[in-house]
């Protein structure tokens, strides 16, 4: 029997004999189940039950975290910052409706919980909190940091983005004019020329170069030092850049991609050049907006240098819903034959996304969110057949940081009836990003401390998970996978995985629902 008493932060510990806890790991051996299927001559499948043992080992050690945020001075940055200070300081203020007090709502680690067996006296369901399932670091832990091109200290910035209550804001003010984000690249053909007025803090260039990888590089050692922090998360927040075009010879390998920064290539994004700068330091770097930052060669140098990569673009509102709704319609046996959905919204992202490049890169990360639903109804649906779907975004001042979406989806249900869903989904944008940048994280740095091998490997032999991050699906819109391997995004499979494989890692079976227990007696 290999466990040792849970400590005093231990929620629970986990009694198997594949199981052992010592002083600074969390060491399981894991049979992970699947199905391997194959066609035979006629068309049919032949389902074979496979087994593969894996070992993992989960770091006990709760590290020392910095998250330095590139657009640090935003809505997202600034709300998030001002968040973690009045989760820190438990803070509590006026509002119209009484008092408020901090918390973090929003967040799947944080707000959510998840089922850690059946009580064996009652038969009831065991929830825990769904951060409490691994050693986790804790958001009111985090040191914040980060870049942005415009100068404002961080109340000067949460003013100017109209997100917080007043009452909130004067609790948190002095903290935060203490804050200043560290000067920028600013490159102008990737981001709307709307954005120019407020690029008053940059680093000398305006195109890719070695200098400013360097610089990007030398950044994050000075912020970690100067915390004494152990480890740095670093997340692009700042604004939607254009697609930057895949050519071959400039950014489709990772040594081009690396001349191509020396010579300062047009092609070359800011977004990008902070994604390098960030691989060679080892650093995960979450990408939260919907641009290419991660071109073939950016994920080649990831990969080279086993640093970790996650992304695109925060999966807030919008896209939230629609990658939960349409997973039930379509497993509901729903056929959806058309979604419509209309944006606007009036703060400075939106501002930027008014132009048509910019808008592009949104267009094309909200298109794809149905596509694995979608290919994997084949009754429904023929081979390549598609509901239609289209997304227009309007930039409207009005209404601020409230994004209104505007969803019309569109089925055919039993014998050509119709169900139409209309969806009006006001977003407060920044309040329901906040929560995701914690979530990319403690995920991200959760995963930098998990290690496996396989049984047939060599006594401790062990290596990290595969660079691109697919585990952080649920929070990303356009979620990154390893090359080659599917995207899901149904939200419940999402967010399985996330579940599945945190238990995987204290020696738990998945979650399967069946509840046999209460079924078969
Ligand atoms: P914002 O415009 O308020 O903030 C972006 C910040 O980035 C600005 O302060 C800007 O000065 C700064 N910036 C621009 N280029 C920079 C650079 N090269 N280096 C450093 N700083 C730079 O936008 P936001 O509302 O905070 O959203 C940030 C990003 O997150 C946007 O791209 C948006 O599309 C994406 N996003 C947001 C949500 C959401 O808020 N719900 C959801 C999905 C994606």
């Amino acid at each position: 029997q290999g466990t040792t008493p849970a400590t005093a932060k231990d929620l629970f510990v986990v009694s198997s004999p594949n199981v052992e806890y010592t002083d600074d790991f969390i060491k399981t051996k894991y049979t992970y189940r699947t199905t391997a299927v194959s066609q035979g001559p006629n068309g049919n499948y032949v389902a074979v039950p496979k087994e593969t043992l894996y070992d993992f080992k989960v770091d006990r050690k709760i590290p020392k975290v910095g998250v330095m945020l590139v657009g640090w001075g935003g809505n997202n940055g600034s709300t998030v910052t001002a968040g973690i200070i009045a989760n820190k300081r438990g803070l509590v203020w006026d509002t119209k409706d009484g008092t408020q007090g901090a918390n973090y709502y929003g967040s799947v680690i944080m707000g959510s919980t998840t089922k850690l067996g059946t009580d064996s006296a009652t038969g009831n369901d065991i929830n825990i909190p769904f951060h409490d399932l691994l050693p986790m670091v804790h958001p009111n832990d985090l040191v914040v940091g980060g870049w942005d091109i415009s100068s404002l200290d961080l109340a000067s910035a949460m003013d100017r983005a109209c997100v917080l209550q007043p009452s909130l804001k004067s609790l948190v003010r002095k903290e935060l004019a203490t804050m200043k984000p560290l000067p920028s690249i600013y490159y102008p053909d990737f981001i709307a020329a709307n954005q120019e007025e407020r690029a008053d803090n940059l680093i000398p260039g305006t195109k890719a170069s070695n200098a400013h990888v360097e610089q990007i590089r030398k950044d994050i050692q000075n912020f970690k030092a100067e915390n004494s922090l152990d480890k740095v998360i670093v997340q692009w927040t700042a604004n939607t850049e254009r697609f930057a075009d895949i050519l071959e010879g400039v950014n489709d390998t990772a040594d081009n991609l690396l001349k191509s920064i020396e010579n300062g290539h047009d092609e070359v994004s800011p977004s990008t050049v902070f994604a390098v700068a960030c691989i060679q330091e080892g650093v995960p770097f979450i990408n939260g907006s919907p641009q290419n930052t991660f071109v073939p060669g950016a994920i080649q140098l990831a990969e080279r240098h086993n640093a970790f990569i996650g992304g695109d673009d925060f999966k807030s509102g919008q896209t939230k819903m629609k990658s939960a709704l349409v997973d039930f319609l379509i497993s509901a046996g729903i056929k959806l034959t058309s979604i419509a959905s209309y944006n606007h919204l009036g703060n400075n992202d939106g501002m930027n996304l008014s132009s048509q490049r910019q808008f592009r890169s949104k267009e094309i990360s909200k298109s794809n969110v149905v596509d694995d639903m979608v290919a994997a109804n084949t009754v429904l649906y023929k081979e390549g057949e598609h509901p239609d779907h289209t997304v227009v975004i309007k930039y409207m001042p009005a209404v601020g940081d409230d994004k209104r979406a505007l969803d019309e989806y569109y089925a055919e249900i039993f014998l050509g009836g119709h169900q139409t869903i209309s969806i009006f989904n006001v977003c407060e944008d920044s309040l329901l990003a906040s929560p995701l940048i914690i979530d990319l994280v403690l995920v991200a740095e959760m995963m930098t401390r998990i290690q496996w091998k396989t049984h047939a490997d060599e006594a401790d032999k062990f290596a990290g998970f595969h660079s691109v991050l697919s585990i952080l699906s649920y929070m990303l819109k356009a979620p990154m996978t390893p090359t080659g391997t599917p995207v899901i995004n149904a939200l419940a499979k999402q967010r399985a995985a996330l579940t599945n494989i945190f238990r995987a890692c204290v020696g738990l079976e998945p979650e399967n629902d069946m509840t046999l227990e209460h079924k078969l007696f």
